[in-house]
């Protein structure tokens, strides 16, 4: 185990103490909703962030589930209202800390960015009396993530783009890549981005934390949904907070490098391919015609034998744009068998 993870007594039944977040004290066996204040905008209008706390009766991890911290990212907050609607929960051991909206202004405006047009995932360790960004991630630090010992952050692809549900983290954290595995995705890929959230708790302090994104912007997908739900309740299982969740059998595929695929031209971009489906190299997978009735179209074919795991979804490209995102690997029957069962798992 590396000098600074935290370490975690999963033998013992140990009784757990009362617990305070945000000035608000939680005794064992307790479960309550508190609204943290967030900063204010012009118009003055409170805005609050709802925060649930199920606090079990004996000790264990405290996990942290947020979503919705790029404001436009829905997925997230239907796994959690799921997530805490399990009568499983009552059996918790340890503590779950689930914070279905963390950019309240974004969801109002159906925006991944907060109201000085930063992205919170880039704008942790700011001055806690600067920008309005830096003042939300104060918050975050010092009264929600410092209190956790593992955490999950809930996305999706950007607006317009669909990605296969997958787990982002660092694949060499030992702590993080068991997280991944047990998750039960199908795909994992190694991230060291100095962008996110992820980053962020993984320099500053020692807690495991793993990425999970499916589906697109602005969107509900019920197969990203109910990966994340039961990927969720998996991990729980394998760090010793519930007994009564049956363990993934689809290991996820890990990646270390995507190739992107962009619009050679721009038109009317018809996809022929699509999230999941996996590919030989110049396999054709999008036609891109002139919107204005030329019968010229232009292919884009993969550069690559692989599995694509995000592609857009608007129809209309400019060239240069990213249409695709494909995960290489050669063996085509085996990523198909692995995709079927990821499906037959998720869907049992
Ligand atoms: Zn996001």
């Amino acid at each position: 185990m590396p000098a600074n993870l935290r370490s975690v007594k999963i033998g013992v039944m140990e009784k757990n103490t009362p617990l305070t977040i945000c000035n608000t004290q939680i005794h064992p066996g307790e479960r309550i909703t508190i609204a943290v204040p967030t900063p204010e905008i012009y118009t003055c209008a409170p805005m609050h962030m709802p925060i649930h706390i199920i606090h079990g009766k004996y000790a264990g991890p405290k996990l942290l589930i947020c979503a919705a911290i790029h404001g436009d990212e829905i997925n997230g907050i239907s796994i959690i209202e799921r997530l805490l609607n399990l009568r499983l929960l009552k059996k918790l051991r340890g503590t779950l800390i689930a914070v279905p909206v963390i950019n309240i202004f974004g969801l109002i405006n159906q925006s991944r960015l907060l109201p000085d047009m930063y992205d919170l995932t880039t704008s942790f360790g700011k001055n806690e009396h600067g920008s309005f960004v830096g003042r939300l991630a104060h918050l975050l630090e010092t009264e929600i993530l410092n209190q956790a010992t593992h955490c999950v952050d809930l996305h999706t692809g950007e607006p317009h783009r669909h990605s296969l549900p997958q787990i982002q983290t660092n694949l060499d954290h030992p702590e993080c890549q068991t997280m991944a595995e047990c998750f039960g995705a199908p795909l994992a890929i190694h991230t060291e981005s100095k962008r996110g959230l992820l980053w962020q708790l993984y320099q500053d302090s020692p807690i495991p934390t793993v990425i999970y994104e499916g589906g697109e912007a602005l969107r509900l997908d019920e197969l990203t949904i109910r990966t994340g739900v039961k990927g969720i309740t998996r991990m729980m299982r394998h760090l010793g907070m519930l007994k009564e969740t049956v363990a993934s059998e689809v290991k996820p595929l890990t990646v270390r490098g995507t190739s992107s695929c962009w619009a050679p031209t721009s038109g009317l971009c018809k996809l022929k391919q699509r999230v999941g489906a996996y590919v030989k190299k110049g396999t054709v997978i999008a036609d891109i015609s002139d919107p204005f009735g030329s019968v010229q179209t232009t292919q884009i074919t993969s550069p690559t034998d692989g599995l694509i795991i995000s592609h857009n979804n608007l129809p209309l490209v400019n060239e240069g744009e990213a249409v695709f995102e494909i995960a290489e690997y050669h063996t085509s029957e085996k990523m198909i068998e692995h995709m079927e069962s990821w499906q037959h798992q998720e869907h049992s």
